[in-house]
């Protein structure tokens, strides 16, 4: 699979935060092995008439000029740079049908607000460049909260979050109109998870969808630290294997995933199952 990559995005972090440089070391150095089969495509950073089409110019003009706080999201000097080029990653992924493995995340980013690791909404951000009628599935441990804010109502898109609850950001209890939400209890493992994958594809009308995005995550790995679904692997081979089944052109664009050392071989997992539709 294609992937949408730049060394950047391994410049900038803060001593003992989760969403470290650590992690894209570890992934880009796992994924890079030529038996895998993955090439690389240089990130290219977005327009800000890309960025318009979900945030604010105040909210992009304060990502420039460090004017937000939010205490998961430090002021790091040049964030509005690598937040762009994050962004910038997905809306390749989306043309090309690859995955943006990439940082910092989006998918707790809103309109007009800075949270949870997230500046600007990326995978968000992509689903509005492609103008495509969407199904966005977002398998990361938390809620996207900032991505359903972005989405609730739009005939558009169908958005579908499997999380941890309770957990952060507390949102993601019920479904809302085009929102579905399915709160998982912490290391509930890979067959209560794919089961209630099942039933979450099973529910929705898929008829003028015109393209699945993904918001992968990987926080639900077992050994995670922040929000354990006990997945396995395996799991990720098979939700792949799901999501890819259902047919549809298809990208993803990585959001957590705090376990550095297993990221790689876990994006890789999942990235086998999702192409498998195409060595049928
Ligand atoms: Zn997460």
């Amino acid at each position: 699979m294609k992937l949408i990559w730049h060394p950047h995005c391994l410049e900038y972090g803060a001593p003992g935060h989760p969403e470290s440089p650590e992690r894209l070391v570890c992934a880009h150095a796992f994924l890079s092995d030529p038996q895998l089969g993955h090439e690389f495509v240089p990130a290219e950073p977005i327009t800000e008439k890309e960025l318009l089409l979900v945030h604010t110019p105040r909210h992009i003009e304060d990502v420039k000029k460090l004017r937000f706080y939010d205490a998961d999201s430090p002021r790091y000097p040049g964030i509005f740079e690598y937040a762009a080029l994050s962004a910038g990653a997905a809306v390749q992924a989306m043309k090309l049908q690859g995955f943006a493995l990439m940082r910092p995340p989006g998918h707790h980013a809103s309109r007009e607000r800075v949270a949870g690791f997230c500046y600007f909404n990326n995978t968000a951000i992509a689903v509005r460049a492609s103008g495509k009628k969407t199904l966005l599935v977002d398998i990361d441990g938390h809620h996207g909260d900032g991505t359903q804010a972005v989405f609730l109502g739009d005939p558009q898109v169908i958005y579908i979050s499997l999380h941890s609850f309770p957990n952060y950001p507390g949102t993601g209890l019920r479904s809302e109109q085009n929102c579905y939400n399915y709160p998982l209890p912490f290391n509930c493992g890979d067959a209560v998870y794919l089961k209630t994958l099942d039933e979450a594809l099973a529910s929705i009308d898929l008829t003028g969808i015109e393209q699945l995005a993904i918001s992968a995550g990987f926080d639900t790995y077992y050994k995670d630290p922040l929000a354990s679904l006990g997945l396995t692997p395996e799991g990720y081979d098979r939700i792949g294997e799901r999501l890819g089944g259902l047919g549809l052109p298809v990208f993803g664009v990585l959001e957590g995933g705090y376990h550095a050392e297993d990221l790689g071989k876990n994006i890789h997992a999942f990235l086998s199952g999702l192409s498998r539709r195409d060595k049928k």
